[in-house]
């Protein structure tokens, strides 16, 4: 035998390592079944935020080497490590920032999704995949009110989401890097840190960024905004972007989208709306009246990782037009000639920036095919419904809270008799994290520390917000009571 044949032959002996017998394969499935299964059976009753666990540091003490580790160690070290310390956002006790989900049939999706390695960007290669996820865009597409010829794509999340857009509108507008001094970006002091990521990673960082002025409902005051574009247009700018939110994160605002809508159209200015934490509560008919004009824009995203209680790493993009996505995506390549050649179909690598990318249509496809809209929309509705029973609920137990919820945040904060408001609610804060059961998170408003309250978690009910109103409760009399 040839000396080749005998070296390959010994290497295969190592390579076939990667693939587990049948025997191996369940093993290794019941052991992480049993894991996932016991991860499920407790989560009504740990903590949802644990301080006293680490930071993950015993990983280090196990180093990536050339030998394997059993599963079961590797179980252990993640449950130590990373199952146990921080927060636990699968938890219904997560009422701060934004929460996320988690769903079951998701990570099922994701099982299958990884087994099989479909290759989703492009339709010559799976044309299955790819029209799945086309399919789910059309159908958000058509949630929001776009027209046939809208389009878009599944993205990782809202912040790539965001990107995405915001280099369409860059490209829609035509601005080239000579243009960049003299043009200018509308957002409000509310938008979302990652539309700022985006203009910067979009290479517009140097345009004339106006953080417009807001109601005492922190929204767009929209005569303001057509009087800032009128003045920069005399001024010799070139206004060329909104930005409006559809939910903001901070306090859940929903900023006039028709009225901005109609002086964006006017003055020729493209307009991107951010409905990553707002845009499903479209499926509800209180949050379907609130969010008209989403059909206005010329792009928008929503967050199924969030809005649809999907685990993260689902975000998605809207464009009412499909050749302004084409316009920035689409990309010619020799030796990918046979991969274009003759489709209809869309596919997701000429309307992103990935080429090759994970299959995560079928992680929102599998949940919303075996469970039907009518459990998403009651839970989005149960949410809604929380916020404003918390709303009145913890005014009466002294707290204030000005502003009434426009969709699942509320914020708050105690007044204490004496002494220094913002101290009391830090320490307030300090105070309910610590006990665990329940995660809330806080903002600045006005220039004071305010308590924020997010519901957005499949797993949170009712239980879990009596939950928090009795620790608050019990908190308050605490501190009150040592002050
Ligand atoms: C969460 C959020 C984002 C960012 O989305 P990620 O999925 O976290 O990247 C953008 N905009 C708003 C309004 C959000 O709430």
């Amino acid at each position: 035998m040839s000396e080749i044949r005998e070296a390959l032959l010994n290497l295969e002996k190592t390579a076939r390592l990667l693939e587990p017998t049948p025997e191996l394969r369940r093993y290794a499935q019941s052991s992480v079944i049993a894991y996932s299964e016991d991860f499920l059976d407790r989560i009504e009753t740990v903590k949802t935020y644990v301080s006293d666990a680490g930071k993950g540091e015993g990983l280090l003490d196990s180093p990536i080497v050339e030998e394997g580790i059993g599963l079961d160690a590797a179980i252990e070290l993640i449950r130590a490590n990373v199952d146990t310390p921080g927060l636990n956002p699968a938890s219904g006790g997560h009422l701060g920032y934004i929460p996320g989900g988690g769903i079951y049939y998701s990570a099922l999706a994701d099982y299958l999704v990884d087994i099989f390695n479909r290759y989703a960007g492009v339709f010559y290669a799976s044309p299955g995949a790819v029209r799945m996820e086309n399919m789910l865009i059309r159908w958000m597409c058509d949630l929001v009110g776009y027209p046939a010829e809208s389009s878009g794509n599944l993205t990782t999340s809202g912040s790539l989401a965001n990107m995405i857009a915001i280099v369409v509108a860059r490209d829609g507008r035509n601005i080239k890097s000579a243009d960049i001094p003299r043009s200018v970006i509308y957002l409000s002091k509310q938008t979302h840190h990652s539309v700022d990521k985006a203009i910067r990673v979009a290479g517009l960082g140097e345009c004339i960024v106006r953080h417009l002025p807001l109601d005492e409902r922190f929204k767009i005051i929209p005569s303001e905004f057509a009087k800032q574009v009128v003045e920069d247009k005399a001024a010799g700018l070139n206004p060329f972007l909104i930005v409006g939110s559809a939910g903001t994160t901070d306090v859940g605002a929903i900023d006039p989208l028709i009225e901005i809508g109609e002086i964006a159209k006017r003055e020729g200015l493209w307009y991107h709306i951010d409905g990553a934490y707002g845009g499903f509560f479209i499926l509800t008919d209180e949050g379907k009246s609130k969010l008209r004009g989403l059909e206005i824009a010329d792009s928008l995203i929503i967050d199924p990782h969030k809005g649809l209680f999907l685990p993260y790493g689902l975000g998605v993009v809207l464009v009412k037009n499909v050749r302004d996505l084409q316009n920035s995506y689409s990309f010619d390549a020799h030796y990918m000639q046979d991969a274009f050649a003759g489709t209809d179909e869309l596919s997701p690598a000429e309307l992103s920036p990935e080429l090759t990318k994970h299959f995560r249509g079928l992680r929102l496809w599998l949940p919303l095919k075996l469970h039907g809209l009518a459990p998403f929309r009651a839970c989005l509705e149960e949410k809604l419904l929380l916020a404003k029973y918390f709303h009145a609920e913890v005014q009466k137990l002294g707290f204030e809270s000005d502003v009434e919820p426009e969709l699942s945040v509320v914020t708050y904060r105690y007044v204490p008799e004496t002494g220094d408001q913002d101290e009391f609610n830090k320490r307030l804060l300090a105070d309910v994290i610590k006990d665990g059961r329940v995660f809330i998170s806080s903002t600045m408003l006005n220039g004071k520390f305010t308590l924020r309250f997010a519901c957005l978690s499949f797993r949170t009910h009712l239980r879990n917000v009596d939950t928090l109103l009795a620790v608050l409760r019990d908190s308050v009399d605490r501190l009150d009571r040592s002050e």
